[in-house]
């Protein structure tokens, strides 16, 4: 059997979401859109259900997985509804759907519901993308309030540059937020991970940390005790002796300096690792540090295993997680850790409960 791991660890995403709840105070839905950002909704939803105070995904498929998992907390859909059959699969599964625009506004007021639903507001105070202005705001309120078919409103805004702590946007955000929605009732939520962990003046009613849980730091600066969740890792199946000069895999990007003694690893692009990981980059070979060498391909990458003469065959390589920090290998590469996390597949799933 091909030894592609996708190990997650669910005691860390508890742990996650525990020390994030703390640190914001109020509550917290945990985000699980994009398939928990690969880590698996259902058995991550599971893994917290006990715990969380609810989550939060894209749209309202992802929401209907979850309901189908037996997830019963409440669950926020983060883009709201596409059309009328949307508003309508929120009401029959019990969804909390974000308001961010007027058409969304229109087919909900078209809709008659059994039962009123609680619905999210989203004010726009800067990312520029969606919700509605500052100035609209008190007057989709009044609409919502207005609806048969809206039981309670709780404010919302979404942080565009949390993560750059000595930028004055995100204050600038809040200051706005505060004074568009200060006449309004309705609970208020505007942290995401990096808000959470760089603006206390974002904590308030309900936090949504996603990429934190999964224990990855979009603030590399702050000291804070997260834990890697997912761990992608594999094992050499072959090993091969290079001479001098020779080259090595598709474009013959890399040449041997000297004789070097190559491991063969059995993950590559189609597993989620990327292509464009350059020479050098870090792996861990049975804990030890070794470096990638080559192009990586689909299904397997070659890394340097001259000064690891007890590495071979069956050897395992973890390419990142405990040892390797996913974002290393995204900095690497110019990404940032989500787009690693959401691409990772193919490779056999493992739900363990710590170690
Ligand atoms: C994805 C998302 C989050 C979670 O963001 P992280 O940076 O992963 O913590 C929070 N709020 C909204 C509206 C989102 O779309």
């Amino acid at each position: 059997m091909r030894p592609a791991r996708l190990r997650i660890d669910l005691a860390a995403l508890q742990h996650n979401y525990r020390l994030l709840r703390q640190m914001h105070g109020a509550r917290a839905l945990a985000v699980v859109k994009a398939n928990a950002y690969g880590h698996g909704a259902v058995q991550c939803a599971q893994a917290l259900a006990p715990i969380a105070d609810g989550f939060a995904v894209a749209f309202v498929e992802e929401a209907l997985v979850l309901r189908e998992a037996g997830i019963a907390a409440p669950i926020l859909v983060l883009e709201g509804a596409f059309d009328g059959e949307d508003w309508r699969a929120a009401h029959a599964h019990k969804l909390w759907l974000v308001v961010h625009q007027e058409s969304q506004l229109r087919a909900l007021e078209e809709q008659t519901f059994a039962q009123p639903l609680p619905v999210w507001l989203k004010c726009n105070t800067g990312m520029n993308r969606v919700g509605f202005n500052a100035d609209a705001i008190a007057r989709a309120h009044q609409r919502l309030k207005a609806c048969a078919q809206v039981s309670d409103i709780t404010l919302m805004t979404h942080l565009a540059r949390a993560d750059e702590p000595q930028e004055s946007a995100t204050s600038e955000q809040i200051t706005l937020f505060d004074h568009a929605t200060h006449a309004l009732e309705g609970a208020r939520s505007l942290a995401n991970s990096a808000g959470i962990l760089a603006h206390p003046a974002a904590r308030r009613d309900w936090a949504r940390p996603g990429i934190a849980l999964y224990g990855s730091n979009p603030l590399p600066s702050a000291d804070v005790d997260l834990r890697p969740v997912m761990t992608l890792e594999s094992r050499v199946f072959a090993v091969r002796e290079l001479a001098a000069g020779a080259p090595l895999g598709y474009g013959a990007r890399f040449h041997a300096p000297h004789p070097m003694r190559i491991g063969l690893v059995a993950a590559g692009y189609a597993d989620g690792y990327p292509r464009s990981a350059p020479d050098g980059t870090l792996v861990a070979v049975d804990g030890r540090p070794a470096r990638l060498v080559g192009r990586v391909a689909m299904d397997m990458l070659t890394i340097d295993l001259t000064d690891l003469p007890e590495a071979g065959i069956g050897s395992r390589v973890e390419l990142w997680g405990k040892q390797i920090p996913v974002d290393s290998i995204a900095r690497a590469v110019g990404t940032i850790s989500y787009e690693l996390l959401c691409n990772a597949k193919r490779a056999q799933c493992i739900f363990e409960n710590g170690t």
